[in-house]
């Protein structure tokens, strides 16, 4: 997670996400309907299928857009209506795959951090999410899991997990509050973009290309 950043940050857009059909956000989108599940292992070959797909997709988001605390992906933000995510941590190659997956329990405790979403990029909100989340969710060839995510993970996951579920992260922010324009995000409290849910590494405003 605190793997030192080098290298040209690199900024996508909005724009940049709808010429890789990453499906955006409009009051009658697909994304506010809820996705099925894979039935498995029957559906295993159709559950590799999206999720190879959603690997091809990340790795070309991730070549236009650097992702400092993470950044997550889920079937329906290209347009397969299943209960599939994956996420990768900051930098990292290694992706954590989630099929089928609820939350089956979550603390009491949350933090607000920003959020930004692939699907409506050119702005991020702040969300209240728990600090710890215990997800049940299934290998291809059926068996239940369950796994435990904490801090900017929890975020990513709680994140997709909505997205599965037809929920924006605008649908979770304080009544009254709104997001924000990615550049005046950029300029005050967390100058550097972060994930497609986000930002549990603060970064204070000038600490761009830190390594905290
Ligand atoms: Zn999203």
């Amino acid at each position: 997670m605190t793997t030192p950043f080098s290298g040209r940050l690199r900024c996508g857009s909005s724009t940049d996400m709808r010429t890789l059909d990453i499906t955006q956000d409009s009051v009658e989108s697909s994304l506010r309907l809820p996705s099925t599940d894979f039935g498995l292992p029957a559906e295993a070959a159709e559950a590799r299928r999206t999720i190879a797909k959603l690997r091809q997709r990340a790795a070309q988001v991730r070549e236009i857009h650097t992702f400092r605390t993470g950044m997550g992906l889920a079937a329906p933000q290209i347009g397969i209506h299943r209960r599939a995510a994956i996420i990768y941590l900051a930098e990292q190659d290694d992706v954590i795959t989630l099929l089928n997956p609820r939350i089956q329990e979550q603390s009491t405790a949350v933090e607000t951090r920003f959020e930004g979403c692939l699907s409506f990029f050119d702005v991020r909100g702040q969300v209240a999410r728990p600090v710890h989340l215990l997800i049940a969710h299934q290998r291809l060839d059926g068996t239940q899991v369950t796994s435990a995510f904490e801090g900017s993970v929890a975020r990513l996951v709680a994140h997709e997990i909505d997205h599965l579920n037809g929920v924006l992260y605008t649908q979770r922010m304080a009544a009254g509050d709104r997001p924000i324009p990615v550049e005046h995000y950029r300029r005050t409290a967390y100058e550097v973009t972060t994930a497609d849910a986000s930002g549990s590494r603060g970064t204070t405003p000038g600490s761009v290309g830190s390594s905290r």
